[in-house]
């Protein structure tokens, strides 16, 4: 077979056989040519059709490091050489205990212990029923049972995670069960009504709320809403007054996204609990981590029934611990933040020049996210965010769209020639729909 046999016989055999996340999939199976990754490197994937193509959004935010990173392929070979799965219920391996180290001494300060899982959703689902239970053995009720979240968050998919939700694409089908949650006005819309209504929600019902949940600083998946650092020290100076914990999902804000290690940086505040996955092991393997504080762990020493009787069965595993430890090892050994500074900047610079287009608005950046919403004539929501992805895609990069949101969130390494090259198609591309849009 040739490039060409092997690539429509691997299409027809996945249009049978395969259901895609997030995929409308009468829509996929009818529209032709979906994109074939067959390998990956640095900032770049290589299709089927033998494309070099820019990755705009490190394969679904993970890749920091870029694809392959030599130093993580490698360690990844050493380990599984010598250990791949060993249960950490009661029991312990090395890369576990390297990883925990590490990363709780990049972690904002009184974070004290790391608890392993999967994914990002995986270290949510931790984080509320810690603070189910927490609530539970210190106050000796069951009165803390809600959960506050922001409109527009997103937090993973398990059903706990789900119901945190504020996107109604992903909760309304599996509204009504689950979870009880009140979702509270975002700051990325209006920061003092947020925060008003944070305030109120805490003052009044303070006593029946277990957590407040929240993506520090950028939506992700809602929209790549930028919000000021401001909500956040203003939440945890109410949490506390109140006693309700302070939940940070820095599964896509962390490890240097925004600029700073973590998104909580900017304010100088230390959550209860935080949640990392995503970039935490370098696109490599699913792992994830769930920090909490002292006095959250404290909460579940005692008689054996206060344990927290909760472990995946792959959490923490050393193949993932020993690629996660890596990470931190080449973040340190490369400067990664720092050297976000100056790609930020072109970013931000790029991001600006489009906000002068008539069909784009609220260009925004922040760190190594660029973000701008296209509007315009009927039919923009739904085709706008798709026609600049194909046309980008045409130019050799690719820039999965969220509805008509269109960003960027390249490796944090991205070649700065990449990253030019990178911005440039996607200027150019949000122009040329802009207006082609006007006759929608
Ligand atoms: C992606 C994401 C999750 C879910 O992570 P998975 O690894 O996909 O389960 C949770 N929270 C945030 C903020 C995310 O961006």
């Amino acid at each position: 077979m040739n490039r060409e046999e092997q690539r429509a016989d691997l299409v027809a055999r996945d249009k049978r056989s395969v259901w895609h996340p997030y995929t409308p999939m009468l829509q996929y199976r009818e529209s032709g040519r979906p994109l074939v990754i067959d390998s990956a490197s640095g900032s770049r994937l290589f299709d089927l059709d033998g494309r070099s193509i820019i990755d705009g959004n490190a394969s679904w935010w993970t890749s920091l490091l870029g694809h392959n990173h030599p130093r993580l392929v490698e360690r990844l070979r050493v380990q599984s050489q010598k250990l791949c799965h060993a249960s950490l219920a009661g029991i312990t391996h090395q890369p576990a205990v390297e990883f925990a180290e590490a990363l709780l001494r990049v972690s904002p300060p009184g974070m004290t212990q790391a608890f392993f899982s999967d994914n990002g959703s995986t270290a949510v689902e931790a984080a509320l029923k810690l603070s189910l239970q927490y609530w539970t053995q210190t106050t000796n009720t069951r009165k803390k049972r809600r959960f506050l979240s922001l409109e527009h968050a997103f937090h993973g998919e398990t059903m706990g995670a789900t119901a945190l939700c504020g996107v109604e694409a992903f909760v309304a089908p599996f509204d009504a069960v689950g979870l009880s949650v009140s979702r509270l006005p975002s700051p990325a819309e209006d920061l003092s009504a947020a925060i008003d209504a944070l305030d109120e929600e805490l003052a009044s019902r303070g006593d029946e709320i277990a957590a407040l949940v929240v993506e520090p600083l950028i939506q992700g998946a809602g929209g790549m809403l930028i919000y000021d650092p401001a909500y956040l020290r203003e939440a945890r100076r109410l949490c506390s007054q109140h006693n309700v914990l302070l939940v940070v999902d820095e599964v896509f804000t962390g490890y240097g996204r925004t600029g700073t290690f973590w998104a909580c940086d900017h304010a100088q505040i230390s959550p209860d609990i935080l949640c990392t996955a995503k970039g935490l092991s370098g696109g490599i393997l699913p792992f994830a981590a769930t920090l909490v504080s002292e006095k959250v762990f404290e909460a579940f020493l005692g008689t054996p029934d206060r344990a927290f009787y909760y472990g995946h069965t792959y959490c923490g595993n050393p193949l993932g611990a020993s690629v996660a430890a890596e990470v931190l090892s080449i973040y340190e050994d490369e400067n990664i933040v720092a050297g976000t500074a100056e790609r930020s900047t072109l970013i931000s610079q790029a991001f600006q020049r489009l906000s002068g287009l008539s069909g784009v608005e609220n260009a925004r950046s922040l760190g190594m996210c660029g973000a701008v919403n296209l509007r315009g004539g009927k039919g923009y929501l739904e085709r706008g965010g798709w026609r600049v992805f194909e046309k980008a895609l045409d130019g050799g990069v690719y820039v999965r769209p969220l509805g008509n949101v269109v960003y960027v969130t390249p490796p944090l390494n991205i070649p700065i020639s990449d990253l030019s090259e990178l911005l440039f198609v996607v200027e150019k591309s949000v122009g040329e729909v802009a207006l082609e849009a006007q006759t929608w």
